[in-house]
């Protein structure tokens, strides 16, 4: 982007998409008059996080050291900014200190953009000599001090999504470059004029469908879902934990579109896949007068979305369907290609439809609200994309993971770059005939391992039964001799870089032996009359179907796998 052009403030508002935009840096750098600045351009309220622990204490900062000590202080600094934070985009300014603290730094990665203003050490001590209230620059030599806290604390200030460096130069110059580089930050395609957006199409015929990534996207889910069926009723499907963060913003943005909606919540968790909440859902559909030309809105994880999927592809003989994936897994996996389903007491997934949806809405910041362990559970299906066919893009995620946790323009990237394989793959092969059966790429070794915790999130969740269903199926192909053990110490070096298991002993308290595993292959839908099938690899990249793999090799193989300690 954009150097020299003007800013479109509005449009950087928008693309933080119900985001903060955090100030952290030392006392003196600006943040105060900065964020004033920022936050009338943004149209965001400014609120100053020293300034709100005053009024609260009904004590200036220096009087809280004093009488409680910095222990204190901090620990009632961390409080009111997560409280800050929770209450609603706006731009804040925090003090000197917050920054050190890891607990606000995630709570600020959570919820905001932070941008560090980095001071010319000369002019910070200017200004600090002006203000002398400073608590804890009460020392002799407060020069030295400040440079002191300055080298101490730089490199965590670092770590900041953004960093300016805030020259003795009007306040209003330093605004306009935090504009600029926030709209840097925050775009993906700045020629395209979308800021953070991307978007993928499934070219299926009649049935093609749009895949609309980006930070907010579910503030403008109304406006989309009206250009493809004007006037429509809409109903939309969630979970009792998805429905207070998101489901006000949908119902908001619909309305706001001129569509009626109604809402029908389900409780999260995978037993909502049954056939008691399919009969219950549909009903509600029913009652709600939802027709052929209305539109159904699964709005959650891939429980809701395949639960409210197949209840579309039943009611009136197929209604159409829009997707609002909020996990990470959904969004890269389960909302794209069209399988919808619930379970049976014989097995997961084996009562269900093909029935696209007509739009997938995948808004990369209500990622921010995901559990840490559901992410990287997700994450699994993220890599597992690089590993079937495209080395530059698990080189990418090698290089960029720590921004798609974050948040950063790189989620919306990977998530978008997923998509497109997973569409390119449902485009060719619609309903599983032979193709599709790549992506299940460590899925054969990790349903089996689901199977043996039975399907304990406890213990394990799909993603990590996967991602040890990936190393595992690394390992294998370099045990039959297809691909190198540089190859399979890679791949589950990044997984573990990122805090996913890879090896059958990190499960808890799982004991199954070789012959155990195998038995619980064979009972994987995915085996065909006996035949064991399985994703194997020749490289990074370049992953293919192995048919009919001889049971003698992979007994062998298990037994090598259940000795493998934990790293
Ligand atoms: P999920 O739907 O159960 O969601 C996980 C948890 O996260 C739930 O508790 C949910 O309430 C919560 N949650 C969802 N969004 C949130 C948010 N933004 N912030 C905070 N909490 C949030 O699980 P999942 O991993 O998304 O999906 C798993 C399901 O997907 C399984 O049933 C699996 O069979 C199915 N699946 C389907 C396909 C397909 O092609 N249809 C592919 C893969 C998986």
């Amino acid at each position: 982007m954009i150097s020299g052009q003007p800013v479109d403030a509005r449009r950087v508002a928008a693309a933080l998409g119900g985001r903060s935009v955090v100030l952290v840096g030392m006392m003196g750098a600006g943040k105060t008059s900065v964020g004033k600045r920022l936050a009338a351009k943004l149209g965001l309220p400014f609120v100053d996080a020293d300034a709100e622990i005053e009024a609260g204490a009904q004590l200036t900062i220096a009087e809280i050291f004093e009488r409680f000590g910095e222990a204190y202080f901090r620990d009632g600094e961390r409080r009111v900014i997560a409280r800050l934070l929770n209450s609603g985009p706006q731009v804040l300014a925090t003090g000197g200190g917050a920054f050190m603290n890891k607990t606000t730094r995630d709570t600020i990665a959570a919820h905001g953009v932070s941008i560090w203003l980095k001071p010319d050490v000369e002019v910070l001590l200017a200004r600090v000599r002006k203000k002398s209230n400073r608590p804890l620059l009460q020392t002799d030599d407060p020069e030295k001090t400040l440079r002191r806290l300055l080298y101490e604390r730089s490199p965590t200030y670092a770590l900041a999504d953004i960093t300016i460096e805030s020259r003795d130069g009007p306040h209003d110059v330093v605004v306009e470059i935090a504009l600029s580089r926030l709209a840097e930050a925050l775009c993906r395609d700045a020629e395209a004029g979308a800021y953070g957006r991307r978007k993928v199409e499934v070219p299926l015929g009649p049935r093609a469908y749009s895949i609309l990534i980006g930070p907010g996207i579910i503030d403008e889910a109304g406006a989309e879902i009206m250009r493809i069926a004007p006037g429509a009723k809409c109903a939309i499907v969630t979970d009792a934990n998805v429905a207070p963060l998101y489901l006000g913003r949908l119902t908001a943005s619909l309305e706001k579109a001129g569509l009626r909606a109604s809402a029908i919540v389900c409780l999260p968790g995978e037993a909502t896949k049954s056939y008691a909440e399919f009969a219950r859902v549909s009903d509600a559909l029913i009652e709600a007068r939802i027709e052929r030309r209305d539109v159904v809105v699964a709005l959650g994880g891939g429980v809701i979305g395949d639960l409210t999927g197949f209840c579309a592809a039943s009611l009136r003989r197929g209604v159409r369907f829009v997707q609002v994936p909020t996990t990470l897994l959904s969004q890269v996996d389960s909302s794209v290609g069209g399988k919808t389903g619930i379970n049976s007491a014989y097995g997961k997934n084996l009562v269900g439809a093909f029935h696209q949806p007509v739009l997938v809405l995948a808004d990369s910041s209500s990622l921010d609200t995901l559990s840490r362990r559901e992410f990287r559970a997700g994450y699994a299906e993220v890599v597992k994309y690089g590993l079937l066919g495209d080395r530059n893009f698990f080189e990418f995620l090698e290089a960029r993971w720590r921004e798609v946790f974050s948040g950063g323009p790189a989620r919306s990237e990977a998530i978008a770059t997923s998509c497109a394989a997973k569409a390119r793959v449902v485009a060719a092969d619609e309903t599983e005939q032979g193709l599709r059966a790549l992506l299940n790429l460590g899925h054969t070794f990790g349903h089996a391992f689901e199977s043996l915790t039975h399907y304990d999130s406890a213990r394990l969740v799909h993603g990590e039964g996967v991602a040890i269903g990936m190393a595992a199926a690394f390992r294998f192909s370099r045990h039959l001799g297809f691909c190198s053990g540089q190859d399979a110490a890679r791949v589950e070096a990044h997984l573990k870089t990122v805090g996913l298991p890879t090896r059958i002993r990190d499960i808890p308290g799982l004991n199954a032996g070789a012959e155990n595993i195998l038995l619980a292959m064979r009972q994987d839908k995915k085996v065909e009359r006996g035949r064991l099938t399985f994703i194997l690899a020749k490289g990074v990249g370049e992953s293919f179907i192995a048919r009919d793999v001889e049971e003698a090799s992979v007994l062998t193989f298990l037994r090598e796998e259940v000795q493998l300690r934990p790293d």
